[in-house]
Parts: C-alpha cells; sequence; structure tokens
C-alpha cells in the first residue's frame, strides 16, 4: 500500500485516538512465571475495534459471498489492531468482549503494582507497524455493543470451497530444494525471525516476526535496522510456527518498506504460499491472527495444517526440510504450533517456535541436534527439562566467510531481547541446554544486525 493510500486509511480509522469508544476481545493467555523473577503474572491480549474499523470491516465483508466478481468491490486492507500487556491483578476477570478506557503510559510505569489498569502496548499495522504504550481498563462487559465479523466463520467458508486443502503437501513435498541452505537469523529481540535460502531459486521466512516486547527504545532500534534488512528479501514460502504477533507480525513492515525500494524490489509477502497451524484450532486465537488467514485464505496463498486431529506428527517431508505438530495443551497458543527442521547432509537446525519440549514428536525427541533456535524465546517451562534434545560434537565443519558461518560446537540461538518484560531467557533453561552440550549465543545481546549460518 502506498502512503497516502496508508494515511486516508489510518485517518479513517482513528487507531491511536483514545477519545473515542474503544472495544476488545480480552484473552487473558499464559501465565509469565518469572516477571522480573518475583510473582507470577498473567498475560493479556485484546483485538480492538472502534467503530470506523466496525464500519469498514462490514463494507469489505457484507459481500462476502460474491467478493471475487463483485465490480465495486473495497479491496480489503490487511491491518492488525492489538493490545498485548500483563497484569499481576484482574484474575478474577473472564475473557470476552469489553468497553475499554485507554490512556497513554510511560514505559517506566509498567512494573507498578495497579489494582485498575493493565500495561503493555499497542499496536497498529496496515503496514507499517505503530505502536504506543499505553494502560488500559475494562469497564464494562459489552458483548451486545460488538456485531463485527465473524472471523471463524468466514474462515470455515473458505476453507469450505476447498481451494486450500488442510494437511495438503503439494507445494512442499518433492520440491527440488538440494542440500544445502544458508538461514539468516535476525537480531530483533524478542521476536523470530529466519529467512532461509535453500537454493538459488527457493527461499522462505520461518516466522516473520516484530518484537512485541522489551523497552521502547530498543523496539525502535531493533525496528529500524529489520525493516532495512527484510525489505530486499525475497521468499516464496512462509513457513509460521504459530499466530502470536512476534512471530508474524513483521509481515507489515516487509510490506511497507518493500514498496520504498526503488530497484529489485522483493514481492510481496501476501503472494508468498504460507503453511500455518489451523488458528480456529485454537479458541484463543486473536483476532488479527484470524484476519490475516482470512485475507490469504482468499487469495488462495495459504495452506493450514490442523494441528489439533494430527498432534505430534511428521506433517510434511523433503529432502532438506520436516515439518511436525506440537499438540494442544496447557499453554494453548504456542503449543499448537508447528515445528520446523531444516536439513543438510551433516547439519541441521531445529525451529520449534514457542512449543514447549514436551510437546515435541517423537521423531525429534533422542536425536541430535547442530543448532536449535531456543523454544519460546528461552523462557522457564514447566517441566523446562530437554527431553533427549542433544548436540552433535562429533562432525567437522568449514568456515566459508562468503556464504556464512558454521561453528564448531552446537548452538542453542536465543531470542528475548535485552530487556525483557516476560524474564526471557530463564536461567534453569539456559542451564538445561548448557547441559545438552549446546552452546548459548544469544542474539539480542550481540552488536551484529543478523547471521547467516550454512546448513549443510
Ligand atoms: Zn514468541
Ligand atoms: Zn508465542
Amino acid at each position: 500500500m502506498n502512503e497516502e493510500r496508508y494515511n486516508q486509511f489510518k485517518e479513517k480509522l482513528g487507531f491511536f485516538d483514545w477519545n473515542q469508544s474503544i472495544y476488545g476481545l480480552v484473552k487473558f493467555t499464559e501465565i509469565v512465571d518469572k516477571l522480573e523473577g518475583q510473582r507470577s503474572s498473567r498475560g493479556v491480549s485484546i483485538s480492538l475495534y472502534n467503530d470506523a474499523i466496525i464500519r469498514y470491516e462490514k463494507q469489505i465483508f457484507n459481500n462476502i459471498e460474491n467478493w471475487e466478481t463483485s465490480e465495486n468491490r473495497v479491496e480489503p486492507i490487511y491491518f492488525v489492531y492489538e493490545f498485548e500487556g500483563f497484569t499481576r491483578s484482574f484474575y478474577g476477570k473472564e475473557n470476552g468482549w469489553y468497553e475499554l478506557k485507554i490512556i497513554s503510559a510511560e514505559r517506566k510505569e509498567n512494573y507498578a503494582e495497579d489494582e485498575e489498569f493493565i500495561f503493555g502496548k499497542v499496536f497498529f499495522a496496515a503496514s507499517p507497524v505503530k505502536w504506543q504504550s499505553v494502560k488500559v481498563k475494562l469497564i464494562k462487559q459489552a458483548p451486545m455493543v460488538i456485531s463485527k465479523i465473524d472471523y471463524r466463520k468466514q474462515i470455515e467458508i473458505e476453507k469450505k470451497k476447498g481451494s486450500v486443502i488442510l494437511g495438503h503437501g503439494k507445494y512442499f513435498c518433492g520440491y527440488p530444494y538440494g542440500s544445502s541452505s544458508i538461514a539468516t537469523l535476525y537480531n530483533i529481540g524478542q521476536a523470530n525471525s529466519t529467512h532461509i535460502q535453500f537454493n538459488k531459486y527457493v527461499s522462505a521466512f520461518i516466522d516473520i516476526g516484530y518484537p512485541t516486547c522489551g523497552c521502547d527504545s530498543e523496539l525502535k532500534k531493533s525496528n529500524l535496522i529489520y525493516k532495512r534488512k527484510i525489505s530486499k528479501k525475497n521468499a516464496d514460502f512462509v513457513f509460521l510456527t504459530h499466530w502470536c504477533l512476534d512471530h508474524f507480525l513483521g509481515v507489515c513492515e516487509h510490506e511497507h518498506f518493500r514498496n520504498n525500494v526503488k530497484r529489485n524490489r522483493a514481492r510481496s509477502l501476501y503472494d508468498a504460499y504460507w503453511l500455518a497451524p489451523d488458528p480456529t484450532n485454537n479458541p484463543d486465537a486473536s483476532d488479527a491472527s484470524l484476519r490475516l488467514c482470512l485475507y490469504l485464505l482468499q487469495r488462495k496463498k495459504i495452506c493450514l495444517i490442523d494441528t489439533k486431529t494430527n498432534p505430534r506428527d511428521h506433517v510434511i517431508g523433503s529432502s532438506c526440510l520436516d515439518i511436525y505438530s506440537g499438540e494442544y495443551s496447557g499453554d494453548i497458543r504456542n503449543d499448537f504450533g508447528l515445528i520446523y527442521e531444516i536439513k543438510g547432509k551433516n547439519t541441521n537446525f531445529l525451529f520449534p517456535g514457542d512449543a514447549s519440549y514436551r510437546v515435541f514428536p517423537k521423531e525429534i525427541v533422542g536425536r541430535d541436534f547442530k543448532y536449535i533456535l531456543a523454544p519460546h524465546h528461552c523462557s522457564g517451562m514447566i517441566p523446562p527439562n530437554i527431553r533427549g534434545i542433544k548436540s552433535k560434537n562429533l562432525l567437522k565443519f568449514h568456515n566459508n566467510q562468503k556464504c556464512g558461518f558454521t561453528f564448531d560446537n552446537s548452538i542453542a540461538f536465543i531470542t528475548a531481547g535485552k530487556t525483557n518484560t516476560h524474564g526471557h531467557p530463564d536461567p534453569k533453561h539456559m542451564a538445561d541446554l548448557k547441559r545438552q552440550n549446546f552452546e548459548l549465543f544469544i542474539l539480542s545481546s550481540h552488536c551484529a544486525e543478523s547471521f547467516e549460518i550454512i546448513i549443510d
């Protein structure tokens, strides 16, 4: 989307105008165990709406049945309008629709014990990503006020059209990937974003996140570097581990900043083929994730894996890529995800997203891994034990500075951000990784911006 159109859209929606009525679908999510090493806290995510957004969506979806053929159709713009934060109070509150009071907040207030407000950040993106530190008050439950688009229903309709078959491996099986790949890890605080170059012709992102946690200046700095780097990156595929903002919000940055590149502009990631766990399996999925899923389904650009009926399974395999499903468990959004393994002849790299070790399938447990992106930003997992995942220290590796790094030792890469407000990385988890012979490589405290790692 060009700047002018974006500004029109932005004005129309009034996304940071806190004087108007704001509604939110509130979800109390994971328990964050070690916030500041003290008492446990609860994650809160809120899908936000104002009257303009509800009107805009109606305009798009009213004629959804014949949208493809209608002449005066309004082209949908993919947008995110979400709050992410945490609280130590509000334990008695229920999930659901609320009328909200939102106030701009200073970051230094975030740690206050506040009975009245939930602290966090509002993210708005219709590309590029904008955000503001705020505090949110739940005024009253407001189920009758909201009559918005039912994303889950629309997704079911799209799925029934049969354009994208669940668990369908057509795009991925037997693809001539070759046996040597280069993984580029981006150093962007708590968020996962990796670009994989399988061979000269085929490339992918494994998650394209945006940091949602950490101090404001860190977010600004890492984002600046990040958008410059990814704006030139092409990808034929986007492989999502799961639907958290810190794993997919970067798509909006990519979309915006690639438009500012004059020569050799990267292709839109909305035109890439996506592979992701079916978000409708997850009762906690945010509207931002359901909206993106629907947007891609309408373009026939996404293949959804039903991780609910295929838990801990080997879903898709090829010569250099294996995909496994996680399992429905306590920490729903994260464990529901997909686990990706990039394979070379001697080297392998495991990308578990935010899934806990306890949901790793049997095909992974007990095997050796040369590289792993530490799951869930190296959080303090329950139980935290690394079930049989081992490092590989026996093989010899070459260094080719032209293509990227190879390491002599096995490495666990950690993306948690320097000033992580969730308490990641967890010291015990780090000790567990070391005990399994992994050396730790904490991306967010390293001066380099991105790392290219050879998987051959
Ligand atoms: Zn994450
Ligand atoms: Zn997550």
